[in-house]
Parts: C-alpha cells; sequence; structure tokens
C-alpha cells in the first residue's frame, strides 16, 4: 500500500496547537500559493484552536516529519483545506495576502467563513503591516 508522510504543523503562539498534515496537502497549499506569489515557501496558515496566523516553512517541512500514513488517507489524519484571500485598505494597492486554512474533514467553507471576524479580532496584515479589512473565499 502506497504511503506518504505525515508532518507536525504546529501553532507557535501561546495555544501550541498541533495538527497530523499528509505531505499530499501541504504540496497542494504550495502549489496553489505558487499560482500567485513568486515566493511560496512560507505558508501562512490560520490555526483551528486560537485563530491565530502563522507561517509554516515549506521547503524546511522535513524537520517536522513524523512518520508515515497510508493512502488512501484514514480520516483521522485526512483534512480539508481552504485558501483565503486577505485585502488591506484598497488605496494601499497591495497585492492580495493569500492565508490557508487545514481543517477537520468534513468542515464546510460555510463553517469556515464563521470563521472570519474572530480572524480578524486576532489581527491580520498584509506584507506592508497595512490591516486586512476583507477576507474571502478563493
Ligand atoms: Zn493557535
Ligand atoms: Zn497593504
Amino acid at each position: 500500500m502506497p504511503r506518504v508522510a505525515v508532518f507536525d504543523v504546529r501553532c507557535p503562539l501561546p495555544c501550541d496547537k498541533a495538527l497530523l498534515v499528509p505531505e499530499t496537502i501541504l504540496v497542494d497549499i504550495s502549489l496553489s500559493l505558487q499560482e500567485t506569489a513568486t515566493d511560496a515557501s512560507l505558508l501562512t496558515l490560520v490555526c483551528p484552536a486560537c485563530k491565530g496566523a502563522f507561517q509554516f516553512d515549506f521547503p524546511e517541512r522535513l524537520k517536522k516529519v513524523q512518520g508515515t500514513t497510508a493512502l488512501p488517507l484514514d480520516r483521522e489524519v485526512d483534512h480539508v483545506w481552504f485558501s483565503i484571500e486577505g485585502q488591506c485598505d484598497p488605496s494601499n494597492s497591495c497585492p492580495p495576502q493569500l492565508l490557508f486554512a487545514i481543517r477537520a474533514f468534513g468542515t464546510t467553507s460555510t463553517q469556515l467563513e464563521k470563521e472570519f471576524p474572530i480572524w480578524s479580532e486576532r489581527g491580520l496584515s498584509c506584507i506592508k503591516e497595512h490591516p486586512i479589512v476583507k477576507l474571502s473565499l478563493r
């Protein structure tokens, strides 16, 4: 049976929430980022527990490998992920900031959108440190 590596994707904020994420998902997220960003090495993820944003270094992921899991993925390790565009005030003409949310298998986009006000409360900014004023699912 084919196997795939799983990684410890851990929130560095005080909550320390850890997710076990299969490489297939991290690769898909990185490819999605490559469509729009010149540098697709740092994935900006939003923590499922504290809803704070943190960065995951994709090229350095091997340091976080926890083992392997069988394909097709078991629901225990499978996750859905969402790509979200964050925009600061349009008058700044900044490119959108791409954020990714890795959530439990079966999480819907409607459930994710309900998190957006909490994300904003936690404070998100664009690459030029302007506050993000609009979040939308891609
Ligand atoms: Zn967290
Ligand atoms: Zn900006």
